[in-house]
């Protein structure tokens, strides 16, 4: 949850928690679902492109002639099936939250809260006339900051739950650190509270770093975007204190680890008594941090990048008092941006949208109230939205599928040839251990602590932040809550908590195309089969292998099914360092190892529930397509995307998916494939039947 509900976090978030898929028509109607009569659900054939072999390139054999033939909308820095069932589900959302709105529903209910969040996100004029005066306390505070101590305080009062190391991936935090209450690695029973590195205005360490005459670009521009947000609150000399700013990021930027790294899951694990921080840490006053954090009695605390911590904490020494103030003023001004005037959003927009992501336009202000409030109270419109478009016939035929994805699985287990018995039986009880969420969750979150001030577009937003922190803090020293989702069910994603050994399907991933009644199952298990396929086998993945069924971090497996697992990571790491968008840049195998593993290992169990779902019946020909082609151009289709240049240049630095088109292309490490194509020796895509990876 975040207060920074524009462009710019919803940049960063995308560039995490992208999954989105599936396949469809180009564009759907302004005005609604998908209406189309069953028979034009299939296969897009008019997005085939039949000049291009499928063999040499099925990605754009597959969905060539629909790239050719779609524009990015220009309050979009891609588009994708995924952001197409994005658009649709923002305007059902929407639609109940106005009618929410409309009603005045009791004061202190649900439909109240969400429809006075909403009204006041959308009365811009009210927004306008206040300028910065909802700021005004806060920068007050910061100005009034007179020694270090003060200063440790300000930067505790920051910290928000808003990074999570696995589950939704999100490493970035524009606050100096970072918080996730999670599972405890070593002590599956009990709460940690997980510190990550955070401080920096743009998004990853790389961006302050990089020689590129690229990066050193945007870092001009980056710094004339500090400036030109102070002079927007009428900061005297903003020139100077920009650069000094600058400055001052490019530190924590030093200090930063890198995204490879930090996504190392034994490297984090790092207990930290309080004692710990003094002493290895030295420089930020942390009884005073921690005490305004509201954690002064946490004794122990996983610090996850801790030369980070030690490089951000010596600089709290080692900088000005009023370098730190006029970079906290800064960052206050930013991370509120979205709730303040316009030129305040549109000089935001212009730099993190325009500048990081090539987006030329700003998406309509109501999609961007639809995203506030899903942010703030995601679990009330999520019960809106299942209550209307996720009947229970669809929760069952979901659940069904998954049923035939886990026997698949269980069979795949079963049939290993490198794998020993004593792998097999735990990876067995994992998969037996494992909690499926479909649509939503068993229960609901209580957003009654909440409080909505209709008017207060701001305060609101800064209380569902809070209220989010608190609830987060409130975890600790409880029971692990199994039941608890990180998605909320109107989001098209979905998502493995490998700790908690669950799976989230939120409702709104579970539609057509992705998931239509009126597709044949070799289509369906193509796009959602594959993707439920993919979240299974995050439990078995590089990271999935390093935990047990209860979550706790602890190798089962054999030495020697580790070498083997790891050979085959090392052919996969290989396959994805060898694609370049672009000629300076390729896709790094090594950071998008596990999501690689998890398109491997989904699809190819998707292919098998599918053969188990037929229960030895043929499969008729459908649209001249035999099953099998129908299987993997549904999957190929489901990863159709088109992406700004920058926006890609983004997310191979900080993505730990690769680009949709080479997820499209996982089908190479598929035998089945090979025959459905009649692909042969010589074609670009083929791999020998020994460069196959076939991890399980
Ligand atoms: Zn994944």
């Amino acid at each position: 949850m975040t207060m920074t509900t524009d462009s710019r976090s919803l940049t960063f978030r995308a560039a995490a928690i992208v999954l989105g898929l599936a396949v469809g028509p180009a564009a759907l109607p302004e005005s609604g679902p998908a209406t189309t009569a069953p028979a034009e659900r299939g296969i897009d054939l008019a997005g085939i492109d039949d000049t291009v072999a499928p063999g040499d390139d099925f990605f754009a054999y597959a969905n060539g002639a629909w790239v050719k033939t779609t524009e990015i909308p220009p309050d979009r820095s891609s588009y994708s099936t995924g952001t197409m069932l994005e658009e649709l589900t923002s305007q059902r959302t929407a639609a109940l939250i106005k009618q929410a709105a409309g009603r005045r529903a009791p004061a202190g209910s649900e439909a109240r809260k969400i429809g006075d969040y909403y009204s006041s996100y959308m009365d811009e004029a009210s927004i306008e006339a206040k300028g910065l005066r909802p700021l005004q306390p806060t920068l007050d505070r910061i100005a009034a900051i007179e020694d270090k101590e003060a200063l440790a305080r300000a930067l505790g009062g920051t910290l928000r739950a808003d990074v999570d190391v696995f589950n939704n991936t999100n490493l970035y935090t524009g606050n100096l650190l970072g918080l996730w209450v999670a599972q405890d690695l070593d002590d599956p029973a009990r709460y940690s509270p997980f510190l990550l590195q955070g401080g920096l205005g743009m998004p990853d360490r790389e961006y302050y770093l990089d020689p590129s005459p690229r990066m050193a670009e945007i870092r001009s521009k980056y710094q004339a975007h500090i400036a030109a947000v102070l002079n927007l609150a009428r900061v005297a000399d903003a020139e100077p204190r920009a650069a000094r700013i600058f400055d001052l990021e490019h530190g924590i930027a030093q200090a930063h680890w890198s995204r490879a790294d930090s996504e190392d899951v034994v490297k984090g694990n790092n207990h930290w008594t309080r004692q710990d921080f003094e002493a290895r840490s030295p420089g930020l006053d942390w009884p005073a941090f921690f005490t305004a954090a509201g954690l002064k009695d946490q004794p122990v605390f996983v610090v996850w990048q801790p030369n980070a911590v030690t490089g951000i904490s010596a600089l709290v020494a080692s900088q000005p008092l009023e370098t730190w103030k006029d970079y906290l003023g800064f960052r206050a001004i930013e991370h509120a941006s979205a709730f303040l005037p316009k030129a305040f959003v549109d000089e935001s927009f212009a730099f993190y949208s325009r500048v990081l992501t090539g987006t030329p336009k700003q998406r309509d202000r109501w999609k961007r109230g639809v995203a506030a409030a899903n942010a703030a109270l995601g679990e009330v419109v999520g019960k809106l939205y299942v209550r209307r478009y996720f009947p229970p016939s669809e929760k069952a035929r979901a659940q069904e599928m998954v049923r035939n994805l886990t026997e698949a699985f269980k069979q795949r287990i079963d049939r290993l040839a490198w794998m020993s018995p004593e792998t097999k039986a735990k990876a067995k009880a994992k998969l037996a251990t494992l909690k499926v969420g479909v649509g939503y969750p068993d229960k609901w979150r209580d957003y009654s602590g909440l409080e909505v001030v209709r008017g207060d577009a701001l305060g609101n937003a800064r209380r569902a932040e809070i209220f989010e922190y608190r609830r987060n803090l409130a975890k600790l020293g409880k029971p692990i809550d199994r039941t608890e989702w990180v998605m909320t069910p109107q989001t098209v994603n979905a998502v493995n908590l490998p700790v908690m050994n669950a799976l989230n399907f939120p409702a709104a991933i579970l539609q057509p195309p992705n998931f239509d009644s009126t597709r044949t199952a070799a289509m369906n298990y193509g796009a959602i089969g594959a993707t439920i396929g993919h979240e299974i086998s995050h439990s078995f993945d590089d990271q999935g292998a390093l935990f047990d069924a209860t979550g706790k971090l602890d190798n089962w497996w054999t030495k020697e099914d580790l070498a083997h697992f790891q050979a085959s990571s090392r052919e996969l790491v290989k396959q994805y360092d060898g694609y370049r968008p672009f000629p300076d840049i390729a896709v790094n195998g090594k950071q998008t190892l596990s999501e690689n593993i998890a398109d491997v290992a989904g699809l190819a169990a998707a292919y098998d529930a599918y053969r188990l779902s037929l229960g030895g019946k043929k499969a008729p020909v459908v649209q001249g397509l035999s099953d099998d082609q129908q299987f993997f151009l549904a999957f190929t289709q489901s990863w159709r995307q088109k992406i700004r240049e920058p926006a890609l240049r983004q997310r191979i630095l900080t993505d730990s998916h690769a680009p949709a088109e080479y997820r499209g292309d996982t089908v190479r490490n598929l035998d089945a494939w090979y025959v459905a194509f009649d692909v042969k020796p010589g074609q670009a895509l083929y791999l020998a039947p020994a460069d196959r990876v076939q991890v399980w």
